[in-house]
């Protein structure tokens, strides 16, 4: 197969040519929610990001295993070791078994994602269904003499791991500086050394998921299942490990460690991180309450939003930016978005409505632009400058469709495949679920909405209330603001 796919490794901190361990075949693992909440935007970003990775794969011929798992069991409120349990502490707060609440969100996970038009990914493993494979690995970690047990809590020894191996590889930060920024030992600790993390965690009575083990009825921690799970599906070493940066610090470096201690080598060859989701500057997250959840932004339904805003609108929100760079969450960004989102859609739609000439009189060379399109995904994934090519093509189609220029039947075949292959098939952009196109919707609305202003003028409120209701119920919301009356789908 050839190919320049060229990709940055967080690993070695440069951009490498993509070369899969096993030709022509690619396993990729990405860490995948925690589902004791809402996913949020910034927790979609990072999927809709390797999404578009995964779609680039498989375009390019592929055979891809994507392995993406659900944290269900184990992630404790801090993410080292202390804190409550995320789903036993949700539980409680809502009257709800743990599982239920780990049905609830994960069908809310599945439902937002499928909103985005994300390919599922082939597998999706839970830990709570992997605890015999994390025992094992555990057990293994053991027996190479890199874990040990305190009171039925297992704690891998990281102390022992640094005189071996580079601890720190992934995120090359200075162990002086990480063992000074770790808390101190406490008198009650069953820790040896301060960065020593847990693998298996014995449950307190109060604990509800709870497991028999070697070492105590306990639960895993969090780490080991990623690394256990990983190794199941794609073996000892695979090609990409991926997941926000935020997980590079903690959670990958731990994964790196107990692979390394368990199979002896780094379990991915490329390790891939998405940049975060701000707002106002600050990284959207669960725990800093700014997060706004996907149906919210449909909605419109949120504080600091002035409308609502279609998935796939939001989808190109979040591709107009490079996945390794931050993305600030805006109106004004997502009203772009939205105007670029239609422009695009608007143009393949005119494709079919132009008829070919006998020759063509277009200066541009669809093969070149097609070539810039390959060389901006090839170029670490680089979207933004993908979607600069395209709106190029943009120009080029509505010239066409207004007269000014002529194609020819081949030329036009060339300029639907590159619009169906890089729009639809490799950015996964797809018709607003609304159907037709998108500015005939907009102004079909427009007059639906004047209607029901002028009713209101004139006291007519049995006919505006009527259009309010009978709108929702085709499941279309409107909005009175300052800037007018806003609809969106709800
Ligand atoms: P969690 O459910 O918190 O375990 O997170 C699921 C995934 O979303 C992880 O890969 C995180 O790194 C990622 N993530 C969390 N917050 C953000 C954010 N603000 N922007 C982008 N990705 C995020
Ligand atoms: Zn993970």
């Amino acid at each position: 197969m050839q190919h320049n796919l060229v990709l940055y490794n967080t690993l070695t901190r440069k951009k490498e040519k993509f070369e899969p361990i096993h030709p022509n075949m690619v396993g990729m693992y990405v860490c995948g929610p925690t589902v004791y909440s809402d996913v949020h935007l910034g927790n979609c970003r990072t999927f809709v990001s390797f999404d578009l990775i995964f779609r680039y794969l498989l375009h390019l011929g592929y055979k891809v295993r994507y392995v993406r798992n659900i944290t269900d069991a184990g992630h404790l409120e801090g993410d080292n070791d202390e804190g409550d349990d995320k789903f036993a502490k949700k539980a409680k707060l809502e009257q709800l078994e743990p599982m239920e609440i780990v049905q609830k969100y994960t069908m809310g996970f599945h439902d937002v994602l499928r909103l985005f038009n994300t390919i599922p990914p082939s597998i999706e493993p839970t830990a709570t269904g992997h605890i015999s494979e994390q025992i094992e690995m555990i057990k293994q970690i053991i027996d190479n003499g890199y874990a040990y047990e305190t009171n039925g809590t297992v704690y891998f020894d990281v102390e022992k791991y640094i005189k071996e191996y580079n601890y720190t590889i992934l995120t090359n930060r200075n162990l002086e500086d990480l063992l000074n920024n770790t808390r101190e030992l406490g008198g009650q600790d069953e820790k040896k050394g301060r960065l020593d993390f847990a693998l298996w965690i014995k449950a307190k009575p109060e604990h509800i998921m709870r497991w028999p083990s070697p070492w105590s009825i306990g639960f895993p921690g969090w780490h080991i299942e990623c690394s256990a799970m990983s190794r199941k599906y794609l073996g000892d070493q695979f090609d990409i490990h991926g997941g926000g940066m935020d997980l590079a610090a903690t959670h990958h470096t731990n994964e790196i460690a107990q692979s390394q201690a368990c199979n002896h080598t780094d379990p991915a060859k490329y390790w891939m991180h998405t940049n975060m989701l701000t707002v106002n500057g600050a990284r959207m997250s669960k725990s800093a309450g700014n997060g706004f959840l996907p149906h919210e932004l449909f909605t419109g339904n949120h504080a600091l939003l002035q409308r609502g805003y279609s998935p796939m609108a939001v989808r190109f929100f979040m591709l107009q930016a490079h996945y390794r760079s931050t993305l600030d969450f805006s109106n004004e960004a997502l009203d772009a978005a939205d105007k670029g989102y239609k422009r695009l859609m608007a143009a393949i739609s005119l494709l079919d409505k132009i008829t070919p000439s006998a020759n063509s009189s277009i200066q541009h060379n669809i093969g070149s632009i097609k070539a810039n399109c390959y060389a901006a995904m090839d170029d670490d994934f680089n979207s933004p400058i993908l979607i600069a090519e395209l709106f190029e093509m943009v120009r080029v189609i509505n010239s066409v469709y207004d007269g000014k220029q002529q194609v020819d039947e081949k030329t036009l075949a060339d300029i639907k495949e590159l619009m169906q292959h890089f729009v639809c098939d490799i950015m996964g952009l797809q018709d607003d679920p609304l159907g037709g196109d998108g500015e005939s919707v907009d102004n079909l609305m427009n007059v639906i909405i004047k209607l029901r202003n002028e009713a209101k003028k004139n006291k007519d409120f049995t006919t505006s209330d009527r259009i309010r209701e009978e709108l929702t119920a085709i499941g279309i919301q409107l909005k009175d603001s300052k800037e007018g009356t806003l609809w969106n789908k709800i």
